[in-house]
């Protein structure tokens, strides 16, 4: 597979909007896409996606059950008030950046079905006074104009709690090697799942696993998809693939963060969350396979669905790699490609490993 082709999909993924509880796009589109190459798929009431490839080498014991997840809903906003000029007032869905709201482009889907233009409205530059240009907006005094002039006609077409989910158009910059878009946060993830299971479908008469990919709803408001999901699976090791801040950017210093920069390549986090002999062996597997990789330390349970798969019934093994990101949660996410390319060749070249021994303190 080529840029083009990967582009295309990382393109429709990214520009797909769909934040956590209103996920159907994004499922719709992700299960189009993989179900020629799943022996199964499932959803559930959560709105998970659940796309099983069995492995169909003879092997002695039972298979080992491996999950690999990452979430496919993204941030996005709720309507919460609508005033008597049609201006509307909203709620956030996930972790919001007030500073980069104004201005923002972004769609209202409505209960009704229709999808409704608006903008994120700002004062303009000449009518700030002084004080207000030394200040971010907070997100209560922000609103969105949908070009309504009154509270009657926009409830023609909206209701209090449609979500709202910003538009962007998924760009590459030039040469091809990085790409800018939204919800990059986790759909590069959802990405690397679909790589695997149209490669790995392939070669499965040779696998000695069965392998349930786990496109998780949710993960915004606090892993809710991948709690219910893990439960459902209960698989015998996990692998989370995620994101995580690039800070290679001016104004930031590592030393108080992490050494994590575009082109870094996967990213390899270790700690309490993950299960030691997984990140081990994906260590090995990155310096046997020469795949470019970094430590991440993660001392708390980390912010990713990890959390709640490794606390599942009587505890899940897991480990969890991500890909390189600047600016998550904008609507100018940027990402170096060959990053997505070498955490989807980690995952793989560790998914085919005997890792029998693994689960075992
Ligand atoms: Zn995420």
């Amino acid at each position: 597979m080529t840029f083009e082709n990967d582009f295309k999909i990382i393109k429709n993924l990214t520009e797909i909007q769909s934040c956590s509880g209103n996920e159907q796009k994004i499922r719709q589109y992700i299960k189009g896409t993989v179900e020629s190459y799943c022996d199964k798929i499932e959803t559930d009431i959560l709105g998970n996606l659940f796309c099983f490839i069995n492995g169909k080498a003879e092997v002695e014991d039972s298979k080992l059950r491996i999950m690999v997840d990452a979430h496919m809903d993204e941030i996005g906003l709720m309507v919460r008030f609508i005033d008597k000029n049609g201006f509307i007032r909203f709620s956030q869905v996930g972790g919001q950046n007030p500073r980069i709201l104004p201005g923002a482009n972004i769609t209202i889907h409505s209960s009704s079905g229709e999808e409704i233009v608006g903008v994120i409205g700002e004062k303009p530059i000449h009518l700030l006074e002084q004080e207000e240009r030394k200040k971010t907006s907070k997100l209560e005094d922000l609103f969105i104009d949908a070009g309504f002039s009154s509270a009657e006609e926009a409830k023609k077409y909206i209701s209090i709690g449609d979500y709202i989910i910003f538009k962007q158009e998924c760009t590459p910059f030039i040469g091809n090697k990085r790409i800018f878009s939204k919800s990059f946060d986790d759909r590069a993830g959802c990405f690397i799942l679909i790589k695997l299971i149209m490669e790995l479908s392939q070669i499965k008469n040779n696998l000695d696993k069965d392998l349930i990919f786990l496109f998780a709803s949710q993960e915004e408001i606090g892993v809710r998809g991948a709690t219910v999901g893990a439960h459902k699976i209960t698989p015998d090791l996990s692998v989370t693939i995620e994101v995580t801040h690039a800070i290679d950017f001016p104004g930031i210093n590592k030393e108080k963060f992490y050494e994590c920069k575009l082109g870094s390549g996967a990213s390899i986090s270790t700690g309490p969350n993950l299960y030691p002999k997984l990140t081990k062996i994906l260590i090995e597997t990155a310096k046997q396979e020469n795949i470019p990789y970094i430590l991440e330390a993660e001392p708390r349970p980390t912010p990713t669905n990890a959390r709640a798969i490794q606390m599942t019934k009587s505890g899940i093994p897991c480990a969890l790699v991500s890909i390189p990101l600047r600016y998550m949660h904008t609507n100018i996410a940027t990402i170096e490609y060959e990053d997505i390319i070498h955490t989807k060749n980690l995952i793989k070249a560790f998914l085919l490993k005997d890792l029998k021994s693994t689960i075992k303190l």
